[in-house]
Order: C-alpha cells, then sequence, then structure tokens
C-alpha cells in the first residue's frame, strides 16, 4: 500500500467510526431514552410514590417510562424503590442480571442510595454496594415529580453515551 492507500483506508475507517456509527449509535440511543420500561419492582414506602409516577396526574408516558414489565427479561430499568435489607440485596442482584443489555438502574430515596435512616446491620448501606446505579434521587420519600426527573436525568446520560464506546461496552 502506498501512503496514498494508507490515507484514504484511514480516512474512511474515521469516516465510518466518526459519522455512521456514531449517527447510528445516536438514533438508537433516542430509541432507547423514549421507551424505558421499568421493572415492576417495589421495596418499601418509596414504591407507593413510584406507582405514582405512572398514574394520570403525573404521566410517566410523556417521558416513555410508563410500561412496567413483571418479567426483568422485559425490562431495561430498575428503579430500587426503597430500602434493600441484606436478605433482598441477592434477590435484587438476580432480577437485575436476568435483565438484558443495556440496562439502568435509579437508586431512588435516601435508603436505596445509602441507607437513610436505617443505619444497621439489616439493610445494605446503598443499593451501589449490589448493582451499578445511574442516577441517585434524593428523598425520603422522593415525590413522583422528583422521580420523573432523575428518569429526565437519564434520558440526558443515555443520549450522552449514545455511539460512545461506553454505549458499545453496555451491550458488548
Ligand atoms: Fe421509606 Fe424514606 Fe426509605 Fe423511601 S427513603 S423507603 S420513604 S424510609
Amino acid at each position: 500500500k502506498d501512503a496514498w492507500d494508507q490515507l484514504s483506508a484511514d480516512y474512511s475507517g474515521a469516516l465510518y467510526d466518526t459519522i455512521l456509527t456514531t449517527k447510528l449509535g445516536k438514533v438508537i440511543g433516542w430509541a432507547q431514552k423514549n421507551a424505558l420500561w421499568p421493572a415492576t419492582f417495589g421495596l418499601a414506602c418509596c414504591a407507593i410514590e413510584m406507582m405514582a409516577m405512572a398514574n394520570s396526574r403525573w404521566d410517566a408516558a410523556r417521558f416513555g417510562a410508563e410500561v412496567f414489565r413483571a418479567s426483568p427479561r422485559q425490562a431495561d430499568l430498575m428503579i430500587v424503590s426503597g430500602r434493600v435489607s441484606q436478605k433482598m440485596a441477592p434477590v435484587l442482584k438476580r432480577i437485575y442480571q436476568q435483565m438484558p443489555e443495556p440496562k439502568w438502574v435509579i437508586a431512588m430515596g435516601a435508603c436505596s442510595s445509602c441507607g437513610g435512616i436505617f443505619n444497621n446491620y439489616a439493610i445494605v448501606q446503598g443499593v451501589d454496594r449490589v448493582v451499578p446505579v445511574d442516577v441517585y434521587v434524593p428523598g425520603c420519600p422522593p415525590g413522583p415529580e422528583a422521580l420523573i426527573y432523575g428518569i429526565i436525568k437519564l434520558q440526558e446520560k443515555i443520549m450522552n453515551d449514545a455511539g460512545t464506546e461506553r454505549a458499545k461496552q453496555r451491550v458488548a
């Protein structure tokens, strides 16, 4: 190969990576962020606020995130809504592992984020010790509007990652 051939090979590779792959990745990211399907999984009092998010007053359907799935295999979002007991942690991890990639986790409320008021041996002091967390929503409990704000933040994160190596690693 002469220098020109090498240059064109490099250029078309770069063109493919920077334009085609990135643009396609952005389209996929856009579709994913607008169709988040949470697993039906409530742990404590925060779960009541999570359920309220899907009703007509707060209408999570506006963000494509109202389709709660009873099977983790059909879900790509885990909202950890409440305290995580040591006994529940392995179950939570199993459900997370059953969700297909790419998948995301929201820690909803003080308890799931850091143990909250339950600073004792029975409660996991932050669900990020069990599964990776993408967004933390503060409050005790956070209202539906705070959870929706967390979903909007997650959507921004999905869009920022779309088409990048980080997004590819999620499905690898
Ligand atoms: Fe209950 Fe507050 Fe803990 Fe949520 S953060 S599970 S409302 S005690």
